[in-house]
């Protein structure tokens, strides 16, 4: 990145009017409905929030002159008994399906790859229906699944030691995009039912919001995965207009925000977002943030490991009461950065805890199947052969 005008220039627009945190106006009615990329006239029923789809669906049947009871049944097979196809719905009549399949869609994302670890991890990439590819990670971990979700497709934020940075940005996800990649696992045989969302996929979830902001209603409603808010972390270079969006909502959504250096001159060489949004501003949005953040802190052998950095890092987390998540490498990502050896993961963790931070050391899952982030659309990129190759 040659100058800050440069980077400005090249970022995307995040969703927001201006730095205040004022969103950019959706359609009129609300909805997250994107025209442009309305799957042929019908109405995208997974891109509504589940009381917009209730009303939509409820509407349009009270107009065929059906029971007001149908409207629930079509709204409890959109997410939480989730059907492929509005065939599927085989508790409706089969006219009424017909109709409603005739007004509405429910799109599916194709499994393009779908892949398991020996430690259980399991990565899947989906094709959207413009070609686009993006990556699922499912964690087992006890009684626990965590599903990792992408809210992109690609990212620009160029983060020196990611695959999806490298790869470039290239189009945000629609709300049923993001919401599609759980709904997806629910439709397997057998099902996959996540405890847990994290918003740590490919992209920025916050560059996103105007989907995000849906997305996370659909995770949490009753009538969408009813997954509790204190389970759906966002995860964020420090967006900080997002970050504000993110704590208006009522529910207590996470936040885990992605530190990585706790130098303004060592996190621009590694995040080059942090021109726009610097250290200082991100850490003071973490301590406004009305529930505790998680500090998110990749560990690169020899550039943001010494104990130095450690006690700097202790500094800023004991400031605003944060959480910090150690993140040992995955090899495989980009760059020449190479893991932390085990004896500077101990001295690290133990500086910080030195400092009074809770911490801890997440344990790398998934190594035989690249499973850090944008690995496995770069693998399958290498092994498809090009258009019109034979
Ligand atoms: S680490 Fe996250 S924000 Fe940075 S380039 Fe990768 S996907 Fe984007």
């Amino acid at each position: 990145m040659s100058s800050e005008q440069d980077y400005v220039k090249y970022m995307p627009h995040n969703g927001f009017d201006d730095e205040s945190a004022t969103l950019s106006e959706g359609p009129p009615d609300g909805r997250v409905h994107d025209e442009s990329r309305t799957i042929g006239p019908r109405t995208n029923l997974l891109n509504l929030t589940p009381s917009q789809a209730l009303e939509t669906v409820a509407g349009f049947l009270a107009e065929c002159g059906e029971p007001a009871y149908r409207a629930r049944q079509v709204l409890r097979h959109l997410w939480t008994k989730p059907a492929g196809s509005f065939d599927d719905m085989t508790d409706i009549p089969r006219e009424v399906r017909q109709r409603l399949a005739g007004q509405f869609s429910i799109p599916r994302l194709a499994v393009d790859m779908d892949v398991q670890s020996s430690d259980g991890t399991r990565k899947f990439l989906f094709r959207l229906a413009d070609g686009q590819a993006i990556e699922t990670v499912a964690i087992p971990d006890g009684k626990r699944l965590t599903l990792c979700i992408s809210s992109q497709a690609g990212c620009a934020l160029q983060c020196a030691f990611c695959a999806t940075g490298a790869m470039g940005f290239a189009r945000n996800l629609e709300a049923f995009e993001i919401a599609g990649q759980v709904r997806e696992l629910a439709l397997l045989d057998p099902p996959l039912q996540p405890t847990n969302i994290v918003f740590m996929g490919m992209g920025e979830p916050l560059m996103n919001w105007k989907a995000v902001d849906p997305t996370l209603t659909i995770l949490n409603h009753p009538d969408g995965f009813g997954i509790g808010a204190r389970h759906i972390t966002v995860s964020t270079v420090g967006v900080l207009p997002g970050i504000l969006a993110l704590s208006k909502r009522p529910e207590q959504f996470r936040l885990a925000i992605s530190i990585h250096a706790p130098t303004d001159d060592l996190r621009r060489t590694l995040m080059p977002v942090n021109v726009k949004y610097p250290l200082a501003d991100v850490i003071e949005a973490a301590r406004r943030f009305d529930r505790r953040v998680t500090f998110e802190y990749v560990l690169l052998g020899g550039v943001n490991d010494a104990v130095e950095h450690a006690m700097a890092l202790g500094r800023l987390a004991r400031g605003c009461g944060a959480f910090v998540n150690l993140i040992p490498l995955h090899p495989g990502g980009t760059g020449n950065f190479k893991p932390s050896v085990p004896a500077s993961v101990r001295s690290f963790t133990t500086e910080l805890r030195r400092a009074g931070v809770e911490v801890a050391v997440r344990k790398s899952r998934g190594l035989d199947i690249a499973a850090a982030c944008g690995q496995l659309r770069v693998e399958r990129l290498r092994r498809r052969p090009p258009v019109g190759a034979n």
